[in-house]
């Protein structure tokens, strides 16, 4: 029996520059090669400010400011790492927020169809999968794949 799905045109591309990252990249360009679809290259810094916490503060613009320099920080980091990749044409995005929703927020965004996060990073390593690609399957809208790490 043969079915008629679409290519994957666009996907999402999640790293957080952890062991796993190359394997979740390396497979994202893998199936992008083989189906011509664009790649979107993203890294979310998380950064809490005091105000995460629901303290009564009155904002600090030093905290803006260490925001700003983490996402510059952030944005070097995926340059050198799409370098590496040979992923130098794809566009990379550095949003500021919990990975989770900014991976499924993107991903609607740019009407991706695929997003390929890693089955584990930073945090997850323990458990079946990691915090981020459960919550990731749990709210996108399209497919997602959960790169297994060695
Ligand atoms: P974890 O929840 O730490 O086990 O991470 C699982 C996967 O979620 C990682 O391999 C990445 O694909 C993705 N991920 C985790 N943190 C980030 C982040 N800050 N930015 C982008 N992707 C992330």
């Amino acid at each position: 029996m043969t079915t008629n799905i679409p290519p994957y045109k666009k996907i999402v591309v999640a790293v957080d520059f952890s062991t796993s990252s190359k394997n979740v990249a390396a497979r994202a360009l893998n199936i992008a090669q083989a189906n011509g679809a664009e790649i979107t290259l993203l890294h979310a810094v998380e950064y809490l400010s005091p105000l995460s916490f629901g303290d009564e503060l009155i904002p600090s613009p030093d905290w803006l400011l260490v925001e700003e320099q983490l996402v510059k920080q952030g944005e070097k980091s995926l340059q050198t790492f799409a370098k590496e990749m040979g992923m130098d044409e794809v566009t990379r995005l550095v949003p500021s927020g919990s990975p989770s929703h900014e991976i499924v927020e993107t991903a609607k965004e740019q009407n991706a169809d695929l997003i390929v996060v890693g089955a584990h990073g930073r945090r997850g390593l323990q458990r079946l999968l990691g915090s981020t690609a459960s919550s990731v399957i749990n709210h996108a809208t399209c497919d997602v794949l959960a790169v297994r790490v060695q």
